[in-house]
């Protein structure tokens, strides 16, 4: 059993793995940077809602036939939220999204939707990654760049196809236990052998709710 801070909540989680000393990540303040870099567009934001397919380790998708997912969901799916008069909206890709960490650009792939960009950060004496998903990124993030966190990366990819998801921001986080140098993408962030993946919500201080798969649009 290792303690892993999250920053705001400490938590311990059981992590079978050997070489990770213990780690501290700090708290994820996507929320907030995403309203600061889109104050125009957010500045109603009251709070996230989410589909339960959106949530870390869903089995089910929240788009199309609603069916089941081909491994379970490796992170959170941000898209729908409340504004401050009760109404339901989307983020769309007019929205510039920010990183979340300081960090190291590893790798940048095609997913289903855009592009996928991974990270690694280092901090007190370890190292975690976390993830994008679904992205059009900007020219200027490559693979080996040094990013700060707030710096612009992208924007949400932009199309909304029939049988397809909105527009969503996907976004991952966690812990490396074995060799990575060989690089990072999707097969790594689901492979429970080198990988530990931990729930993104965890990390946020954000209001949410949740609701019923489907209820929210067709
Ligand atoms: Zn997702």
């Amino acid at each position: 059993m290792d303690r892993i801070n999250n920053g705001q909540n400490s938590m311990e989680l059981a992590i079978n793995k050997e070489k990770n000393r213990e780690i501290s990540i700090p708290g994820c303040d996507i929320t907030e940077l995403l309203i600061e870099n889109n104050h125009v567009r957010l500045s109603q934001f009251s709070r996230w809602i989410f589909c339960r397919g959106m949530l870390f380790k869903s089995h089910v998708k929240w788009w199309g036939d609603r069916g089941l997912r081909a491994q379970p969901h490796e992170g959170l799916d941000l898209c729908f939220y409340m504004n401050q008069g009760s109404q339901c909206r989307l983020i769309d890709n007019a929205i510039l999204i920010p990183a979340c960490y300081s960090g190291l650009v590893v790798n940048i792939a095609r997913d289903f939707m855009g592009s996928s960009i991974f990270f690694l950060t280092e901090i007190s004496g370890g190292i975690f990654c976390w993830a994008y998903g679904h992205l059009n990124p900007n020219s200027d993030i490559v693979t080996g760049k040094m990013i700060n966190k707030g710096d612009i990366v992208g924007r949400l990819a932009e199309k909304w196809r029939p049988g397809a998801p909105p527009p969503h921001l996907h976004l991952s986080i966690g812990i490396p236990f074995a060799d990575i140098s060989s690089g990072l993408d999707w097969n790594v962030f689901g492979d429970e052998r080198s990988f530990y993946l931990m729930d993104p919500l965890l990390f946020m201080g954000s209001d949410y709710s949740i609701i019923s798969d489907g209820f929210l649009w067709i």
